[in-house]
């Protein structure tokens, strides 16, 4: 949640570079039993901001966000005692928790620092369930689809042999909060505003006034990037979507697949100017039916520079949902997602060490990033643990930041944000001929490019292939879109020395 209440104050210098944000925040709420509706009005509140959103039916059945706590005992760092720590994690989002944890494991003091550390993460996770089952996992995964879908327009759709997962969030954040009480992690509740480095530690200082003394300092903040710093123009393309667990009458999917992408746009034949914008900058459903009539629904803008309109995407998703005959009973619960694809990495090495969104880990042609981080966190672990105590702090941070982001790590995100710089170019005819060559390529090919599994050479084979599986308008335009950011890619590759 915090992540998202940092979003909030980082609106107001988001709000020029997502469009339709920059309304001022003045949102009413109703009561109705003892539930809490947003009142029907011409300015919608949003997590990223205010819409306007008066013809919207949908919206007004949106429950006001619910705050689940985990229901743990949690042992407080003694703000009398001033005891100095081994780490101070910052951020106790999936990326903070899992390196608490092995840290903590490995005998180290460790203090995890959030605004509400017991609250249930707020974002539905996804993830493709041999990445689950390659960390041991699976029991965290709530519900699981044999395959997945995609509709590349009305008269193609695609058969994924790969099953896709959706994260119990709840017992994963409770299994990675047990293992960190067990383990000794102490807990702080509070919003951390500044750090300090002194000769041979570092001192966090919070919003409360508490000031705690560590060896080492990690960074776990998601897109708030509290700490860690940049130094480079922060430039990067935006995914946005709107989402929602909602019980339905029904819909037309089969419980046994998941929706991975729904390219397909008649439900718009009789708005043309929203037509004209899909067309332009498309946007995609992806859902998640739990059974004939419960369903996570998502439209979803893949990327864009400036992020697309939340207002368009909830007028699109209505627009589909009306042309497939999907009536909304209630919502559970909805989510509206910005997610910061691609741009520099942050300043490497740098004293406080990082994870996660805040370490540029979100895979800019995709936006996923759980599985990714929940993979890195032992290499982060391992590295603190290695380093402490053999060196200076700036040697033990820039140990970190290597082993977190290795020559060929960093290749291969080139790559990726080469990739990000196609797909922004691609309007929907496009994006429909580059996902129907994508999926057609060999599964280790896609899987691997989906899941950070390939590496500089295998990646340039998958160009190659998809190269060779596009159909020849689609390599034309890929020759033509794609010079500028493969010239830049290269650059880069050169000018980025071990
Ligand atoms: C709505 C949404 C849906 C997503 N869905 C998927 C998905 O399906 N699959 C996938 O792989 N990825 C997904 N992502 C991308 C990414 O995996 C998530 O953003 C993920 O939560 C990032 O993990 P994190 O631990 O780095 O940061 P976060 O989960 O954002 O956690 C950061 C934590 O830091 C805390 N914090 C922030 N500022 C401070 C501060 N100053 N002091 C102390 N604490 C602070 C916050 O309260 C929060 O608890 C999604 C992202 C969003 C926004």
């Amino acid at each position: 949640m915090g992540t998202l209440l940092k979003i909030h104050t980082k609106l107001e210098l988001w709000s020029p570079i997502i469009h339709g944000f920059s309304e001022k925040w003045s949102n009413l709420r109703v009561s109705k039993g003892n539930q809490h509706f947003i009142r029907k009005s011409s300015k919608k509140w949003c997590k990223t901001g205010f819409v306007s959103a008066s013809r919207s039916t949908l919206l007004e059945l949106v429950p006001e966000t619910k705050k689940e706590n985990l229901e743990f005992e949690l042992p407080l760092y003694e703000t009398s005692k001033n005891m100095v720590v081994d780490l101070v994690v910052v951020g106790g989002g999936p990326a903070g928790l899992a390196v608490a944890q092995q840290v903590s494991e490995a005998g180290l003091s460790v203090c995890s620092i959030d605004p509400s550390p017991r609250l249930i993460w707020p974002n539905n996770y996804g993830v493709w369930v041999d990445e689950f089952e390659a960390m041991d996992l699976l029991d965290c995964l709530d519900t699981t689809w044999s395959g997945a879908v995609v509709y590349i327009d009305e008269g193609l759709k695609k058969n994924l042999d790969r099953p896709y997962g959706r994260v119990n969030r709840k017992l994963l954040k409770s299994k990675m909060m047990q293992k960190c009480i067990t383990n000794g992690v102490k807990f702080h509740q509070a919003k951390v505003t500044k750090v300090i480095h002194e000769e041979s530690q570092s001192v966090i200082i919070c919003n409360d006034g508490v000031r705690i003394q560590a060896s080492v300092v990690l960074d776990a903040t998601g897109f708030a990037r509290c700490l860690v710093e940049y130094d480079k123009p922060y430039n990067p393309g935006y995914q946005v979507a709107y989402g929602i667990v909602a019980e339905v009458e029904g819909h037309p999917f089969d419980v046994d697949k998941m929706l991975f992408m729904d390219w397909r746009d008649s439900h718009l034949d009789d708005n043309k100017e929203l037509k004209e914008k899909n067309r332009k900058i498309p946007t995609f459903l992806y859902a998640m039916p739990f059974s004939s009539n419960r369903i996570f629904l998502e439209e979803t803008s893949l990327v864009a520079r400036p992020g697309v309109a939340m207002e368009d995407i909830q007028q699109r998703m209505e627009a589909r949902l009306r042309h497939l005959g999907i009536k909304v009973k209630s919502i559970e619960e909805d989510e509206r997602c910005v997610i910061p694809m691609g741009g520099p990495l942050p300043v490497i090495p740098q004293r406080v060490v990082g994870i996660g969104g805040t370490a540029g880990m979100v895979h800019p042609s995709t936006g996923y990033m759980v599985a990714r981080t929940l993979a890195a966190a032992p290499i982060v672990a391992s590295a603190i643990v290695q380093y402490l105590g053999s060196g200076s702090p700036s040697e033990l941070s820039a140990g970190v930041w290597k082993d977190l982001w290795p020559i060929e790590r960093r290749r291969q995100r080139e790559f990726f944000c080469f990739g990000m710089d196609i797909l922004l170019k691609l309007d929907l005819p496009g994006t429909r001929k580059f996902f129907d060559a994508f999926f057609d390529l060999e599964p280790r090919y896609w899987h691997g490019f989906l899941s950070s599994r390939l590496y500089l050479p295998e990646l340039i084979f998958f160009g190659l292939s998809l190269f060779g599986h596009a159909s020849n308008s689609s390599r034309l335009e890929i020759m033509t879109k794609g010079t500028l950011p493969l010239i830049n890619m290269v650059n880069n590759l050169v000018k980025d020395k071990e």
